[in-house]
């Protein structure tokens, strides 16, 4: 599943190579993906040009200058590729393309169809249902020490469950959780209110440091193919914790142990993150 750094990854592909392009069509072969495109969808995006591209969580936001925007979730295997059009063998699952007026596509393509795309108003987008209960974004200014620090205060449960709270922050998945943890020398067992300040700190610092290093590794892959390719992508990131068990710490060399929390695999060292379960 594309976690956080591979969905900025392919949105600052994406702002290169279509900010600025009128769509001129877009094909659609079918009613749905996890969730029905909007009536006449295709109508309604077709003739306007694409402002910018941003991303707010998981979601890639197209900003049209029609006033609205189209909200894309590669959902667990969804993937965005440009290419000219004429070079477009079409797969069965290829669900989606929209063909620029510069002769390019983007043709959306997810063979589990978890991802979706529908549209917002510009003037309402925070508000509308899929982001409003989102929480700050993890590089923002919103997330900061106090901020961490109060919210962790009021949640009496295991640090990494709710670190990976979408309510307290977003796009904090299973992977980073892990690697941030690690970094901060926290258990991923502590109940989250028992955080300090000081400790607070540490994972801020430490979250914010593994997802700009996975983004900035993603982000030399990118040519003309915008891709968000799943599980074994990840950019072939070296890992610190996370998928190395049994394999020695890279700090102290005590083999990493891995537990489920919350139906989720987690991998930490005992020593360095001082864990007593
Ligand atoms: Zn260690």
């Amino acid at each position: 599943m594309p976690e956080l750094p591979e969905v900025e990854t392919v949105v600052q592909g994406l702002r290169e190579q279509v900010t600025g392009r009128v769509i001129s069509s877009v094909t659609q072969r079918r009613a749905n993906l996890r969730i029905a495109f909007p009536p006449r969808f295709d109508e309604s995006i077709e003739k306007t040009r694409i402002t910018n591209i941003s991303r707010r969580a998981k979601y890639i936001l197209v900003h049209l200058d029609s006033a609205q925007v189209v909200l894309i979730h590669l959902g667990m295997s969804g993937t965005l590729r440009i290419m000219p059009k004429a070079s477009h063998q079409v797969h069965i699952h290829d669900h989606i393309w929209w063909d620029m007026d510069d002769g390019k596509r983007l043709v959306y393509h997810d063979p589990r169809r978890f991802g979706l795309m529908t549209l917002a108003d510009e003037d309402s987008l925070a508000e509308h249902p899929l982001l409003a209960h989102l929480g700050p974004e993890p590089l923002s200014d919103d997330f900061s020490v106090s901020y961490l620090k109060a919210a962790l205060s009021k949640r009496h449960i295991a640090l990494k469950v709710a670190i990976m709270d979408q309510k307290l922050v977003v796009g904090i998945g299973n992977i980073y959780a892990s690697e941030a943890l690690f970094r901060a020398r926290l258990s991923p067992f502590m109940p989250a209110d028992a955080v300090t300040l000081k400790q607070s700190k540490a994972l801020r610092t430490s979250i914010q440091q593994v997802l700009k290093e996975a983004i900035l590794s993603g982000g030399s892959t990118l040519r003309d193919y915008v891709q968000s390719s799943g599980d074994a992508g990840y950019f072939q990131h070296s890992f610190a914790v996370y998928d190395r068990e049994d394999e020695p710490c890279i700090t102290c060399h005590t083999p990493v142990q891995r537990a489920v929390q919350a139906q989720r695999a987690s991998y930490f060292c005992v020593n360095c993150q001082n864990v007593n379960r």
